[in-house]
């Protein structure tokens, strides 16, 4: 062995994390907020481009900025649900003397950002929040109702190191309104369809039944009627360890929530349910790297070819 093998060995990180991390991500100073390499975006935009493959052969495409009316997720009912999640757009109001006065303390050593208020945005916290209002603003639901396909940079304030909880992710998603059968048959297909993929990428992927963090003492009783009602399924890869695996994609069914928010009516006048499935673009990288190593060229024949790598 020679002086550069051993350096190379002494520097190589432990931690299977900090090895992934090297490759696929550079620090941007916050937990969470990475930017990321070449090699890993690669692997992102291949994954959108399989997804897209899937696409329901009637759904509308929409591309949602990483913003949203703060009115449109407060009547969602988010605070109700996850206020300790949600990120809101703050800026300087005031006169030109008061955003001075704020510029001058900072430079001054002090804090400018209490003279923040919040603007009329939210980051958005997931995808689909904004495509219920838009579509109630059609008109009555044609019979079939509708599909779409939207993605969006979602936001969750939830710092932590580890590479699968990011607090800016990019979260795809096929939305359905309808029927609660067309809602249901959907979301059925979309479980059997998400196992197939992830095993044809070759993860070992599981579903099961799931809830959503609620927040609260109240939330713990959200989460056991959401289960208890099969409103939501998590595709999980075991990323870290097959005891805490990972969540790459959900399958939610929401009843009647947004067709009452929104007021989204079939032709008779019956309140249309929505589902969706989200898949984590970021968390199926990450899980894939995982998996299958940070040296693409060494992933299965059968997945590269699957992904044009
Ligand atoms: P859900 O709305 O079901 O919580 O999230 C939908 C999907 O977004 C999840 O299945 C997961 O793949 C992705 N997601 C949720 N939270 C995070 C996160 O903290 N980091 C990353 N990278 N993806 C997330
Ligand atoms: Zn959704």
């Amino acid at each position: 062995m020679n002086m550069d093998a051993v350096d190379l060995v002494k520097d190589a990180p432990a931690d299977p994390q900090e090895a992934l991390a090297a490759a696929l991500f550079r620090p941007m100073g916050v937990d969470g907020v990475y930017a990321r390499t070449g090699v890993y975006e690669n692997v992102v935009e291949r994954l959108a481009a399989l997804i897209t493959r899937h696409r329901p052969e009637d759904a509308e495409v929409l591309r949602f900025p990483p913003v949203m009316s703060r009115r449109d997720l407060e009547k969602s009912g988010y605070l109700n649900s996850f206020p300790n999640l949600l990120g809101c757009v703050c800026a300087l109001h005031g006169s030109v003397a008061d955003i001075q006065d704020a510029v001058r303390r900072f430079e001054a050593g002090g804090s400018w950002t209490t003279s923040l208020s919040p603007a009329d945005l939210v980051l958005s916290p997931a995808a689909c929040y904004p495509v219920y209002p838009l579509a109630a603003a059609r008109g009555a639901m044609p019979r079939g109702g509708w599909r779409f396909d939207i993605a969006c940079d979602c936001f969750r304030h939830e710092p932590s190191r580890d590479l699968d909880r990011l607090q800016s992710f990019r979260m795809r998603e096929f939305v359905c309104i309808g029927q609660p059968d067309d809602i249901l048959a959907f979301r059925t297909r979309w479980i059997e369809r998400g196992r197939e993929l992830a095993a044809a990428l070759g993860l070992d992927a599981d579903i099961a039944p799931a809830n959503d963090p609620f927040f609260g003492r109240e939330g713990r009783m959200k989460a056991v009627s959401q289960i208890q009602q099969a409103l939501k399924f998590e595709l999980l890869v075991p990323i870290h360890s097959a005891e805490r695996p990972t969540a790459c994609m959900s399958f939610n069914y929401h009843r009647d929530h947004f067709g009452t928010t929104w007021g989204i009516h079939d032709e008779d006048g019956a309140v249309a349910h929505t589902g969706c499935v989200a898949f984590g673009m970021d968390r199926l990288a990450v899980a894939m790297f995982a998996r299958h190593g940070v040296d693409i060229g060494g992933w299965p024949r059968a997945v590269r070819e699957l992904l044009g790598l």
